[in-house]
């Protein structure tokens, strides 16, 4: 797609010529695919203006005909799902195959969901004496990052649009063109001008003008928990609602019932799809004492086959730094098994796929996220022990538990402090709410609890 040199406002493009620039790169050789305009405070605040003043004839158009809106979307989003995966790729670097399969296939599905759910649910209930009308917050602020770029956009806009609230989007720096294809989609399936609002440009400006807006009632964040208690304080400071979706540094206990081979196979896949930089990625491996060698034999085999599979990591930087991390992995005296520090191309930001055994839970790489193509495995003495580490970080996005019997897995998974945790490989349901327990975050996405984030309720006593 051609980048567009302008902001999407009030229903049009707007040139912003006189803006710094960010240049689109792409991770995979480095060169230079766009340019995208920086967003000043001032562009933020005609955005924030445009998405107030479509506010009230947007809150009261029936449910009924938002649904429609984002009905159209989803076909919209489907009739360029090619368009979005070479899109995705060029800009994210993740390998053609997994951006059509996932970062342009999963937006679908969940823009079709909230199509759905703006259609069937109910924004008004009876309690006794009461009626209790669920209406939209209002102007929602949405900030992304880039790892999952067009899900996380979705994920945010599709609920709120469907709630009845207009929407400015600041998508992250390093893919810019993917949200400036939505805002395409968008005004394609013909929603109303001012509904949804792009400013492309740096966290610290129009990202930080964005959250401390006084005409953005609530502020939906996805991106580092370092940004996300900053993003919180402001938003306390103004009395204003928050929805944080934050780090991780999941589990995947493997109990000794379980088919060892295929939990250790899936587990070292969860890890290297989208070269690591997923959230929710099951970064720590747990497995029993009896069993562990012969699973640090199976990792060491499964992610050798991702050598030439994979793709970089999304900049410099981000390489960088998980360099940093394998570095200290190695000094913590973790024991190598795959991967390691050099990189397996000579160009672009490329990470070899990389585990380590003997980690132990204490251990800076089992303790923090490291957002790239790095596995932990951590060795258990008994199911208290298993548990003991699983819960012993400060994050709780996600898991997973395999066991011989599913009812084994769910009694551990009961006792996990973590958002979603998957049963003997589980597949992702776009209707489930995803979120964080503790340094994870505030507040659900997808499904109905990712909707009622965007309604607040008003009540009427008869
Ligand atoms: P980041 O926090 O640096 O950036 C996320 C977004 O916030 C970007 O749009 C960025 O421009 C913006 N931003 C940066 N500084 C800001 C500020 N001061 N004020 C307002 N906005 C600001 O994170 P990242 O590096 O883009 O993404 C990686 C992180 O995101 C990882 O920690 C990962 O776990 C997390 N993440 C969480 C989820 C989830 O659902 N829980 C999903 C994806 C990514």
């Amino acid at each position: 797609m051609k980048a567009h040199d302008g902001f999407y406002i009030d229903g049009a493009w707007h040139p912003a010529p006189d803006r710094d620039t960010i240049d689109v790169v792409n991770p995979a050789d480095e060169q230079i695919i766009a340019q995208v305009p920086a967003g000043t405070a001032a562009d933020v605040d005609t955005a924030v203006r445009a998405a107030r003043a479509a506010l009230p004839a947007w809150a009261a158009t029936p449910p009924a005909d938002r649904a429609e809106r984002l009905a159209a979307l989803r076909d919209v989003l489907a009739a360029r799902k090619d368009e979005i995966a070479e899109t995705v790729t060029a800009e994210l670097g993740s390998p053609l195959a997994f951006s059509q399969a996932v970062h342009a296939a999963v937006p679908l599905a969940v823009a079709a969901s909230y199509a759905e759910l703006a259609a069937t649910h109910s924004f008004e209930e009876k309690v006794g004496n009461s009626t209790v009308l669920h209406e939209p917050v209002g102007v929602v602020g949405a900030i992304t990052p880039w790892n999952y770029p067009l899900h996380q956009i979705v994920a945010k806009a599709a609920p709120a649009l469907a709630a009845g609230c207009t929407v400015v989007l600041k998508p992250a720096e390093d893919t810019p063109l993917t949200a400036q294809l939505f805002a395409e989609a968008v005004h394609e399936a013909q929603f109303p001008a001012g509904v949804f609002n792009l400013v492309t440009g740096l966290g610290p400006v129009a990202g930080q003008a964005l959250a401390e807006h006084p005409g953005v009632d609530l502020v939906s964040f996805t991106g580092s928990t370092a940004v996300g208690r900053q993003i919180g304080a402001t938003a306390a400071g103004a009395v204003k609602k928050v929805a944080l979706e934050l780090g991780g540094k999941s589990a995947n206990v493997i109990l000794p019932s379980a088919d060892l081979a295929k939990a250790v196979n899936v587990g070292v896949a969860n890890v290297m799809s989208n070269s690591g930089q997923t959230c929710s990625a099951w970064t720590r491996m747990l497995v029993h004492t009896s069993q562990y060698e012969e699973a640090v034999e199976l990792a060491a085999t499964a992610a050798a086959k991702y050598g030439d599979r994979i793709g970089p990591v999304v900049n410099a930087k981000q390489q960088a730094r998980v360099r940093s991390y394998i570095r200290k992995g190695i000094a913590e005296g973790a024991r190598l098994i795959a991967g390691g520090l050099e990189s397996p191309r000579e160009q672009g930001w490329y990470v070899s796929p990389t585990v380590f055994a003997d980690v132990r839970p204490e251990m800076t790489i089992a303790q923090e996220e490291i957002f790239g193509p790095v596995l932990s495995i951590i060795r258990y003495e008994d199911e208290d022990d298993a548990l003991r580490i699983a819960n012993g970080t400060v994050y709780g996005l996600a898991g997973a538990v395999w066991a011989g019997e599913e009812s084994e897995a769910v009694a551990f998974a009961r006792r996990m402090e973590t958002g979603q945790v998957d049963i003997n490989g589980g597949r992702f349901n776009p209707l489930a709410p995803f979120g964080g327990y503790k340094h994870s975050g505030i507040g659900r996405e997808l499904g109905t609890h990712g909707l009622t984030e965007y309604l607040q309720t008003k009540s009427l006593q008869f």
